[in-house]
């Protein structure tokens, strides 16, 4: 590589971060770190129509949620600002007025009606669809006519009627383009913003960018932006285009496979270095076996040639099983860290925190093994933090148990425990595992009666850390309730 590396990613801001796109802005930042250049963001809001508001704070929230920090962009600036196309249209105005002007642009004046007209003609005969290229030849009499009506034209690209583009894809390979094949296309739209065509390769130059690595849905633009490269004497940078998502059905990745905004991950609790880990491996590999690497190893490893050519499949149940690893991964203070936003969105898990920060923070281990996303974590806890638990009594009777037996034993608990000096996980252990033969109970029957008893469920972390950590008079005050409840 002689040029330095300059990458760019280019979203419009006209809806939700998808997952393939914040994948895409991924491989361009871990490009770009493993070769020591610059990432850059770009917003293309040129589209006014499909622009949508929050779109790109979720987008920028987005990055920066998996730490894909920019070295130019949007409130960090740079020396190839402004980056935003909107506040760089005297750029795009003057590029299509330089093609106008040597004869590789034309103003088209047709009317939106007439293209309707041409589209619904195309349909009928089953043409191609297209520009019919009308206004490519207009003389220069008819230009003033269509001038004087007070027509706002827009500005076509006139591409050769023979010949084809051809270019050499990183990933692809060579791709070639038959000219015949594309139409007059838009540069500058009647209402004076440029199209993404136009804007991007405008500022692709500008910006020096040196490899374009964007998704495979932008493959058939290429010809287009290289026959404007060439047109305003550019020289193009490398393209790089990698295959789509697709979800398990091997569609594209889409709504009904389920969430696909990167926001939702984080809102159920999939920790950013996890899904930083699982983004990287759609599509690309380090050896085709290795799942679990970390961030640094990513940079120091990662390469373009590595990319598969065909489409990667988002598999939720891997996600969910390297959250678990991440999860398990992070110390106590890490995770007490990572939880807490979650249960700030539970009240009573909220006041707990606020209130006993020792309590949650003793809770929390118990947990950690068992929670795939931190979600999770309020509805595992939930029973540490309410008042009374809500639970039907027969849930209480063991297995080959009856409501005598049952009270039976809870009493026989209650004498053991309330005399115990330490309330800790060896003492209570201690008293409560040979009450069992004393019952002429198995202890899993014993056991799972007082499970319910202080926790109101079946599965939970393991009953005698729970009982330490809810403490003596949590546990008794659950297991006197118990009683009362048969
Ligand atoms: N604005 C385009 C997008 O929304 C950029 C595509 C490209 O990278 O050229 O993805």
């Amino acid at each position: 590589m002689t040029k330095p590396v300059r990458v760019r990613f280019a979203p419009s801001p006209t809806g939700y971060p998808h997952v393939g796109n914040i994948r895409t802005a991924l491989f361009n930042w871990l490009f770009a770190r493993r070769y020591g250049g610059s990432f850059i963001v770009r917003i293309e809001d040129t589209d006014v129509t499909r622009k949508v508001k929050g779109a790109e704070k979720g987008i920028l929230d987005s990055l920066r949620w998996l730490s894909l920090d920019w070295d130019e962009g949007p409130d960090v600036g740079g020396d190839y600002g402004p980056y935003y196309q909107s506040q760089r249209l005297k750029l795009y105005k003057s590029a299509a007025e330089k093609l106008v002007a040597q004869g590789d642009a034309y103003y088209c004046y047709c009317s939106p009606e007439r293209l309707d007209a041409m589209r619904a003609e195309q349909v009928k005969r089953k043409q191609p669809p297209g520009y019919d290229r009308r206004c490519r030849e207009l003389t220069p009499e008819e230009r003033a006519k269509k001038q004087a009506e007070g027509i706002v034209p827009v500005v076509r690209f006139k591409v050769p009627l023979e010949g084809q583009t051809r270019f050499k894809d990183l990933i692809y390979g060579d791709v070639v383009f038959e000219h015949s094949t594309l139409d007059d296309f838009i540069l500058l739209k009647s209402d004076g913003y440029p199209t993404y065509h136009l804007a991007n390769v405008v500022d692709d130059h500008a910006m020096e960018i040196s490899h374009v690595i964007r998704a495979e849905e932008w493959i058939s633009s290429t010809p287009r932006h290289l026959l404007l490269y060439q047109a305003l004497g550019f020289e193009p940078p490398e393209f790089v285009h990698h295959p789509m998502i697709l979800g398990p059905d091997r569609a594209k990745l889409s709504k009904r496979h389920g969430s696909v905004s990167i926001l939702d991950y984080r809102e159920q609790g999939y920790l950013p270095q996890a899904m930083f880990n699982f983004l990287a491996l759609i599509g690309w590999s380090l050896d085709d076996k290795t799942e679990i690497i970390p961030r640094q190893a990513l940079v120091d490893n990662f390469s373009l040639e590595r990319i598969g050519k065909t489409g990667a499949i988002f598999n939720r149940e891997k996600l969910d099983w390297m959250n678990g690893v991440y999860i398990r991964s992070l110390t106590p203070d890490e995770f007490f860290d990572a939880v807490q936003p979650y249960l700030m969105t539970d009240i009573a898990a909220g006041e707990a925190l606020i209130d006993s920060e020792d309590y949650v923070r003793e809770i929390l281990p118990l947990v950690q093994e068992r929670a795939k996303k931190l979600l999770q974590v309020v509805e595992l806890t939930k029973f540490f933090f309410v008042e009374e638990l809500d639970y039907k009594p027969d849930m209480l009777i063991g297995k080959n148990m009856d409501n005598n037996s049952t009270v039976k034993a809870l009493k026989a608990a209650q004498d053991k425990l309330k005399p115990l000096k330490a309330f800790d996980t060896d003492s209570l252990e201690a008293v409560l595992r040979p009450l069992a033969p004393e019952l002429e109970l198995k202890t899993g029957q014993l056991f799972s009666v007082l499970r319910v008893a202080v926790t109101g469920e079946t599965a939970a972390p393991p009953l005698f850390e729970t009982m330490a950590v809810l403490g003596r008079e949590r546990s008794l005050r659950r297991i006197a309730a118990a009683l009362s409840k048969l």
